[in-house]
C-alpha cells in the first residue's frame, strides 16, 4: 500500500488515508445501491438508493476512524506518542512512536479499540429503532442498522484473541501480566495468530472452489487470513532478538563515556580538541556550570559543511534536552530501545540517579547484542 494522504489533523494526532480507501468506498457504496440496500428495504428510487449506499460507506469508515481515535487518545493518556492515524483497506492503524512497557499500559491501548467499535454498533442500532418504519425513514433506518451491525461483527472480530488483531494483544498482556515475561506473550500472541490466520486462509481457499462457495466473503477471509498469518509470522521472527535483550540493562550496551562538548565551542575546536573513538556517534553538550544542555550528533556534523565549522558553537547544532529521550543505566534495554524507536532524536542519554552524564544509547545497540548472543550461542552449542 502506497502514501498516506493527509486529510488534517484529529486532536492534534495526523490523519491519512490509504488510496485503497477511495476504492474500498466506491466498491461498498456500488454493492449496497445495487444488491444490498433494494433486498432489505423495499420501494425506493435508485437515487435514495444510492444516496444511502455511499453513506453507509462513509459511516463505515467513520466508525473505523472512531475506532483508531480511541488507540490514539489511550495511547498518549499512557504516556506514548503518536504518530498518525490512517485509514486502509483493512481498517486503519495507529502508529505509536513506542510500544507499551507495561501489560496494563498494552491491555488499555488494545482494549479500547473493540470497545470504541461495539459502542459505535450499539449507538447505530439504537438510533435506527428510533427512526420511524415507513418511506425514507425506513431506509435511513437500514443504513444505521447495517452501519451498527458491522461495527459490533468488528468487534467482536477484533477480540479474537491472535496477533495482530486487537484481542492478540489483550491475550499478550494477559500473559505477559501472569508471566512477567514479554516474551513468551509474544510467542504465544504470534503463535495463535499463525494458526488463526492460516484456518482463515484454509477455509476462504476451500469456499472459494466449493461450487457453493460465496466467493465474496472466500475473497475476504483469504485477504484476512493471509494478512494475519503475515504478521503473526513477522512477530514470531523477532522472538530470538528479544529473547537476546532478556535481562539486559542499558548499561550493558550503551557507549559508555561520550566525550563532551562545551557548548560555546565551535564544532572545529570540538574536533579538533576531543579524543572521538567510534563507537561514540554522539556528545552532550555541557553549559558552562557543568550541566548537560543537550546532545550533538556525529550525523548532525557531517550534515553541515566543513568550512561552517570554525564558525559554528557545538550549542546551536545540538539537539535540546527536551527533545533527547533521557534513560537510565539500570532501565531494561529493551524498553529503552522501544521508546528510542519512533523517538525524533536516534540517541539516548544516559544520566546515571546523581544526574552525571554516563553514556549513549543508540539502535545499533540491538545488533551487537544480538551478534553477541549469537556468537555465546554457537559458543555453547
Ligand atoms: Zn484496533
Amino acid at each position: 500500500m502506497g502514501k498516506d494522504i493527509p486529510l488534517g489533523k484529529i486532536a492534534g494526532i495526523r490523519l491519512g488515508v490509504d488510496v485503497t480507501v477511495f476504492l474500498a468506498v466506491m466498491y461498498y457504496t456500488v454493492v449496497l445501491a445495487t444488491r444490498g440496500f433494494p433486498a432489505w428495504s423495499e420501494g425506493h428510487s435508485t437515487t435514495a438508493y444510492w444516496v444511502a449506499a455511499f453513506c453507509g460507506s462513509m459511516l463505515l469508515y467513520l466508525s473505523l476512524l472512531a475506532h483508531e481515535i480511541g488507540h490514539a487518545l489511550v495511547a498518549r493518556d499512557e504516556g506514548i506518542g503518536v504518530h498518525s492515524m490512517a485509514l486502509n483497506l483493512l481498517g486503519g492503524v495507529t502508529r505509536m512512536e513506542s510500544s507499551p512497557t507495561t501489560p496494563g499500559a498494552e491491555f488499555r491501548v488494545s482494549v479500547v479499540g473493540p470497545i470504541a467499535s461495539a459502542s459505535c454498533g450499539i449507538v447505530l442500532i439504537g438510533l435506527a429503532q428510533l427512526l420511524p418504519d415507513s418511506g425514507l425513514s425506513a431506509l435511513a433506518g437500514t443504513v444505521l442498522s447495517w452501519a451498527g451491525g458491522l461495527n459490533l461483527f468488528l468487534a467482536a472480530l477484533n477480540m479474537i484473541p491472535a496477533s495482530p488483531l486487537d484481542g492478540g494483544k489483550v491475550l499478550s498482556a494477559a500473559i505477559w501480566k501472569a508471566t512477567g515475561n514479554q516474551i513468551t506473550a509474544h510467542l504465544w500472541s504470534g503463535g495463535a495468530g499463525v494458526a488463526v490466520g492460516a484456518s482463515l486462509t484454509y477455509w476462504g481457499f476451500k469456499e472459494f472452489r466449493s461450487p457453493t462457495g460465496r466467493s465474496e466473503l472466500a475473497i475476504g477471509a483469504l485477504i484476512v487470513g493471509i494478512f494475519i498469518a503475515a504478521s503473526a509470522l513477522q512477530q514470531l521472527r523477532s522472538t530470538p532478538i528479544l529473547r537476546a535483550m532478556e535481562g539486559r540493562l542499558v548499561s550493558q550496551a550503551m557507549a559508555a563515556n561520550p566525550p563532551t562538548a562545551p557548548g560555546w565551542t565551535t564544532i572545529d575546536e570540538f574536533l579538533r580538541s576531543a579524543h572521538l573513538e567510534p563507537q561514540h556517534q554522539a556528545y552532550p553538550v555541557i553549559s558552562a556550570n557543568g550541566e548537560v544542555e543537550g546532545l550533538l550528533t556525529a550525523a548532525a556534523i557531517r550534515a553541515v559543511p566543513p568550512q561552517q565549522w570554525m564558525l559554528l558553537p557545538a550549542r546551536e547544532l545540538a539537539y535540546p534536552l527536551d527533545r533527547v529521550l533521557v534513560v537510565r543505566p539500570n532501565d531494561s534495554l529493551l524498553t529503552a530501545l522501544q521508546k528510542l524507536d519512533g523517538a525524533e532524536v536516534s540517541f539516548a542519554l544516559v544520566v546515571a540517579e546523581d544526574g552525571r552524564v554516563v553514556g549513549t544509547l543508540d539502535p545499533t545497540a540491538l545488533e551487537r547484542i544480538v551478534h553477541e548472543y549469537e556468537t555465546a550461542r554457537l559458543a555453547s552449542v
